[in-house]
């Protein structure tokens, strides 16, 4: 199969280079010219383990291919997948579709015979009902099927998650188009991977209603953990008593700052406004967003009463930037929230992300460090904001020789209470008793003496 790939970000790329390893032939279209020129030279523009091994080995095969003009490769596909962003449009919360309709609209102009039209982008229902309108007044001739594919993969696990999904859900009722998905998932298939083939409308409302329930589920543990907290429990054992239970499952129960990332925010926002405007206002869903924008606000204060409700005039090392581990994707991270924060509170911030490189044009103010202890550095408090591997085993005597003093905040729950007690830290976590450092006694003199 031939595929068109319009957009090449974090979706487009690893869907269109895992498609290529497939077997499928594959041309990954984007408007950024900087970035396809970039990945022409072998250099991905995005952090996501395994990528540039997977893209080098597709592009070296002759099967995977970069382009600002998208003429040739969508005239020649057998499916486009439209891959663009479907950010918050400003003001209004629901997902702004501008770039989702620009690029149906330039596909219409350059299909040529029967194309699968698909979008992978996270889009509203009834967005492949425009897309069809868009593309019938543009090309009233073109014969096109218009699917709904909605993509699941989560940055840090993207290839994997493409390449071994739960489930591949495809939105259509036309059966040549139904075929043509059978044939680029024929992998997925052969692995008994279950493919669930829906109504387009529905298929749009699936990858919606799957993003408001995990986000529904983390907000849970949170508040949750905040209870904990106030009564005298441990989350983490909550969690774990109750993700025992297949009913729940024990994914998405880590308890921590309140979610961010690139689909959370926007999703839930724009499923709760689709929801209004079709007169079923989803109150779980409303409720969620806002709990968790009120939860990432009140981090700043947690971590100024770990200092003793006052922050000005501290340093504060932030380890970790981005919204979750093993990506550089910096959109709608906690640390947005907290960090500015923290600063208007009068606090200095110091801080290290492997990859978050991005953060430096997106706060102001902090002093990127090189590494964890040199956030350490000085610090009156450390703040472990992102769980990166590379924070988890911290050498804790370089830790506490860099650090002026000796709280430590850890708000996704990584180290044990009792560890960082015996360490000599004040040992603050989500959803647990906050512990003070051991207070060990003076060495006994020795008995020659
Ligand atoms: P992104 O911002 O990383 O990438 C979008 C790319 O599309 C950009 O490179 C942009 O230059 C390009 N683009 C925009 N208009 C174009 C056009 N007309 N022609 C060619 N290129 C164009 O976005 P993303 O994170 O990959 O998300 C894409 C979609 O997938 C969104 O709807 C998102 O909600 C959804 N999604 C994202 C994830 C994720 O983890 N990032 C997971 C599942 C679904």
């Amino acid at each position: 199969m031939r595929v068109a790939m319009i957009g090449t970000g974090y979706v487009g790329l690893v869907s269109g280079a895992c498609f290529a390893d497939f077997g499928h032939v594959v041309t990954c279209i984007d408007k950024d010219a900087g970035k396809i020129e970039r990945l022409e030279q072998g250099i991905m523009p995005i952090f996501e383990p395994g990528l540039d091994e997977l893209v080098e080995r597709n592009v070296k095969a002759g099967r995977l291919f970069f382009t600002t003009d998208p003429a040739q490769a969508v005239r020649e596909a057998d499916a486009v997948f439209i891959a663009v962003g479907t950010p918050s449009r400003r003001g209004d919360g629901h997902a702004d579709l501008s770039y989702v309709h620009a690029a149906a609209e330039e596909v219409a102009g350059l299909v040529d015979g029967f194309t699968v039209v698909v979008t992978k982008s996270t889009v509203p229902v009834g967005t492949g009902d425009e897309i069809e309108a868009i593309i019938a007044r543009v090309r009233p001739d073109a014969d096109v099927a218009v699917v709904s594919n909605p993509e699941f993969l989560r940055e840090g696990a993207a290839i994997d998650d493409f390449k071994r999904p739960d489930r591949v859900v495809v939105g259509t009722e036309d059966e040549r188009a139904r075929e043509v998905m059978r044939q680029l998932y024929r992998p997925l298939y052969l692995n008994e991977t279950p493919i669930v083939f829906t109504a387009r409308r529905t298929s749009e409302l699936i990858k919606y209603a799957a993003n408001a329930f995990l986000a529904l589920k983390i907000t849970f543990i949170n508040e949750i953990a905040d209870l904990c907290e106030a009564v005298g429990g441990d989350v983490q054992a909550v969690a774990r008593g109750i993700g025992l239970d297949n009913r729940i499952g024990s994914k998405f129960l880590h308890a921590g700052p309140g979610y961010g990332g690139s689909c959370f925010p926007k999703d839930t926002l724009a499923l709760v406004r689709t929801a209004t405007d079709a007169g079923t206002p989803l109150q779980l869903v409303e409720a969620t967003v806002r709990v968790n924008d009120a939860r990432k606000k009140s981090m700043a204060q947690r971590i100024a009463n770990a200092l003793g409700g006052e922050v000005r005039g501290k340093t504060i090392g932030i380890l970790g930037l981005t919204f979750k581990p093993n990506t550089d994707d910096m959109r709608d991270s906690p640390s947005l929230d907290i960090i500015p924060a923290l600063q208007a509170m009068g606090a200095k911030v110091q801080a290290f992300d492997p990859e978050g490189r991005e953060a430096r044009h997106m706060l102001n103010g902090v002093d990127f460090r090189d590494g964890p202890y040199g956030v350490a550095e000085g610090a009156d408090a450390l703040v472990l904001l992102t769980e990166w591997d590379e924070f988890r085993a911290l050498d804790f005597d370089r830790v506490k020789a860099f650090m002026r003093g000796r709280v430590l905040v850890d708000l996704r729950n990584v180290y044990k209470p009792r560890d960082m007690e015996a360490e000599g830290f004040d040992y603050y976590s989500i959803g647990r008793a906050p512990v003070r450092a051991a207070v060990v006694p003076a060495p006994a003199a020795a008995a020659a003496e």
